[in-house]
């Protein structure tokens, strides 16, 4: 039997080294989600991570951790670029899967209910949303591969957006060393008529609450104050990021560069091997497929709440916080050792979480750190948090994305069976609307874990600390 988990301080635990690994493995938990993550494949699976040539140890889970394919779900893996690999596994299907926050002007309270449910059911009504729906936009080839090489300059420089929403992205909102002639044609086919849709199921637009702050002087730097109604959105690149993993999950199984691990769903290769170029080229175009999506979803929001609410740009605010990608693979500098390392992170349901200083903030936040957003669920509560020096120091600035399914969707729909969800809802004061009833199943509060148990083991541990909890009012599910 494999050696359990030792503990190394109250939040954090030791995967030891042994078998065919190559570093030490460290999860991110309280003793309570330990026993969770011991009940699934995570524990095996952040093995196999740890096992794949040129990592740069550790392996990490972070609190909200589960099994996925290749690599679980809150896992993050940082490989050397030459001696490395790239992982489709580690990146997820639904690449650039992330999250946006928006700030706006006003106060929640002042809005009142009827005016709450107006918003959500325009919401729902213009946004296109649920498992292949169409966008707004249909494209031509041109216009798509200028997306997958400019992200989220492409929405902007058509008046979607301002100069400043680029500046409040990750990577300004376009990985580099995109290229669309990476990207079959069967991916591009099904992009083509998804541009500013939100997706399925676990992808919402959720307007919010401000309900509590905890870190005054992040907090001011990020625009928000207690009572302010803030809009968060969850999407990622739709048709067209799962089909770039699933060819180039096909492609490397024949692939004679390829590197297949015991765990098949670990297969990976060099970075610069011709597969592992084209999987990053690929990727990228995916990602910034994603960060156009998500700045035409805010664009669209921005939209309905002034037309719902009569109110313009200035009056409404809906100012970007950040955006976040949380399935990703990324060149990035790290400290190891003390010097500066080039190394590829693998950030699989997972956030970047940069520590003050760091020069890829904006100006106004490199004081205080990057916003690391935490959707919870759309019941409970969701979390901004900021990145930390320790982040930087022991996760490669990285940090949990959410808080993590609990359940399987087969184990919630029969948890959910008999009940009445939205009436649950409604008696927590959410509107909720959704693209179907077995999204309200999958999608319930206890169907994720305790996002206030993720977050405190986060601040515990120093990685991401707190500032502020918001609490759903109205909530559109994909
Ligand atoms: P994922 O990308 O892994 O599906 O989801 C990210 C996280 O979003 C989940 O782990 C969960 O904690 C959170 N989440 C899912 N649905 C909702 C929602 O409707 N509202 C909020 N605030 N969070 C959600
Ligand atoms: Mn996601
Ligand atoms: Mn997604």
């Amino acid at each position: 039997a494999m050696a359990k988990l030792q503990q190394l301080d109250a939040y954090s635990w030791r995967l030891p080294r042994e078998g065919g690994m190559r570093c030490d493995g460290v999860v991110y938990a309280d003793a309570e989600l330990v026993r969770a993550l011991e009940g699934d494949g995570t524990l095996g699976q952040l093995r196999g991570v740890a096992s794949l040539p040129g990592i740069q140890g550790p392996a990490l889970a972070m609190p909200d951790a589960h099994q996925g394919y290749g690599f679980p779900i809150g896992g993050v893996g940082a490989f050397d670029p030459h001696e490395g690999v790239v992982s489709p596994g580690g990146v997820g299907y639904d690449i650039n899967c992330g999250v946006r926050l928006l700030r706006s002007r006003l106060s929640a309270q002042e809005l009142g209910e009827p005016r709450l449910i107006a918003l959500a059911d325009a919401l729902a009504a213009s946004v296109p949303a649920g498992v292949g729906a169409g966008g707004a936009h249909q494209l031509g080839d041109k216009e798509l591969s200028r997306i997958l090489e400019q992200g989220a300059a492409w929405a902007v420089g058509r008046g979607q957006g301002t100069a400043a929403d680029l500046e409040f992205c990750e990577a300004g909102g376009a990985l580099p060393g995109a290229d669309s002639a990476a990207v079959s044609q069967r991916a591009l086919q099904r992009g083509r008529g998804q541009a500013g849709s939100l997706g399925a199921g676990n992808h919402f637009i959720e307007l919010a609450v401000v309900e509590e702050v905890y870190d005054q002087r992040a907090a001011e730097a990020f625009g928000l104050s207690q009572g302010l109604l803030v809009l968060w959105l969850h999407s990622g690149s739709r048709g067209l990021g799962h089909q770039v993993c699933d060819d180039y999950l096909k492609r490397l199984a024949k692939d004679p560069d390829a590197l297949r691990p015991p765990d098949r769903q670990l297969i990976a290769a060099p970075p610069d091997s011709p597969v592992g170029r084209d999987y990053l080229a690929a990727m990228a175009a995916a990602a910034n497929f994603a960060f156009n999506n998500r700045q035409l979803l805010a664009q669209a929001c921005r939209e309905v709440l002034g037309r719902v609410l009569g109110l313009g740009p200035a009056g409404l605010g809906l100012g970007l916080v950040y955006d976040v990608a949380h399935n990703v693979a990324k060149r990035e500098k790290h400290q190891v050792e003390g010097k500066e390392k080039e190394l590829i992170v693998h950030r699989k349901g997972a956030t970047r979480a940069l520590g003050p200083g760091h020069p890829e903030l904006p100006g106004r936040y490199r004081a205080v750190g990057q916003p690391v957003l935490i959707p919870g669920d759309m019941g409970t509560a969701s979390y901004v948090c900021v990145g930390t020096a320790a982040a930087m120091a022991h996760t490669f600035a990285s940090a949990a994305h959410g808080a993590g399914r609990a359940m399987s969707r087969t184990q919630a729909k029969k948890a959910a069976r008999g009940r009445d969800l939205r009436a649950e809802l409604a008696a927590r004061q959410v509107v909720v609307r959704a693209a179907s009833g077995k999204t309200l199943a999958e999608e319930m509060p206890e169907a994720y874990k305790d996002v206030d148990q993720v977050v405190r083991v986060m601040h515990g541990a120093g990685i991401a600390t707190l500032v502020a909890r918001t609490k759903p009012l109205a909530v559109v599910k994909g």
